[in-house]
């Protein structure tokens, strides 16, 4: 398991490893990196293309934050492309950090999971997270739930047998992320992503109940500590790559 598939797989361990584990099983990054070159980070910023030569953002929608696939309520079923799903088609004017963020993210992931984003019939941002969120300038205020609300990766399978239907999308593969990344822990709109550590420190929090509260304070104190790099993009790239595990 190389260096990368290491850090995406320690943004798994605090929900279902589905992710982490499909990680192991796929073969060695191409040989691009080779010792004595310029480093990863070096080579592939600004790109944030993909094979097919578009932008990578430009597959990137904001929902409704009220949609839900339904996975236990198939007959409710709407595909998450819907015109009544979705906000509107992500725009990188409307919020560079957060363009940067999900850019840097897709950047700095190897070859091979940016050809996996890219293959995705869909890749979302959910504001469901977000007890405020503008689609003016995309900022996710307030907080609603776990710091993943409105997260979920899957494969749909729902309205197989009728091609004919408005629904159907048999075989598509969709992702979305939480808008929630971009706030901190307080709900408070921040302009990048939760640092790795602060986002590792809530998801933990969210599930561990060894981690008493401070007096006069809701959480216990942090148990994660800083990553090195702790970057913006890390928290983006975790979140999408556990679930493209789901998918
Ligand atoms: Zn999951």
């Amino acid at each position: 398991m190389g260096r990368y598939a290491w850090i995406l797989c320690a943004g798994l361990v605090a929900a279902a490893n589905v992710g982490c584990a499909q990680v192991e099983n796929t073969p060695a990054p191409p040989p691009d990196v080779v010792l004595g070159h310029a480093k990863l980070a070096d080579i592939r910023l600004a790109d944030a293309k993909c094979p097919d030569n578009t932008d990578f953002t430009a597959r990137i929608y904001i929902l409704n934050s009220n949609y839900k696939p339904n996975p236990t309520n198939p007959g409710q079923y709407t595909p998450p492309f819907k015109p009544v799903n979705v906000l509107e088609p992500f725009n990188s004017n409307k919020n560079a950090t957060m363009t940067q963020d999900l850019n840097d993210a897709f950047n700095k992931a190897p070859n091979w999971f940016r050809a996996h984003l890219c293959s995705l019939s869909g890749i979302y941002v959910s504001p469901a997270g977000c007890a405020n969120f503008s689609t003016n300038n995309y900022q996710c205020q307030g907080m609603q739930g776990s710091i993943m609300k409105g997260a979920w990766g899957f494969r749909s399978f729902y309205n197989r047998g009728n091609p004919a239907s408005p629904n159907y999308d048999l075989g598509n593969r969709y992702i979305s992320v939480p808008a929630r990344l971009w706030a901190d822990r307080s709900g408070t709109a921040t302009s990048h992503a939760l640092a790795f550590n602060i986002f590792e420190d809530i998801l933990l929090g969210e599930l561990a109940s060894w981690r008493d509260p401070i007096p006069g304070q809701t959480q216990g104190p942090h148990i994660s500590l800083a990553a090195t790099p702790n970057d913006s993009w890390i928290t983006v790239l975790a979140a999408m790559a556990h679930e493209y595990g789901h998918v």
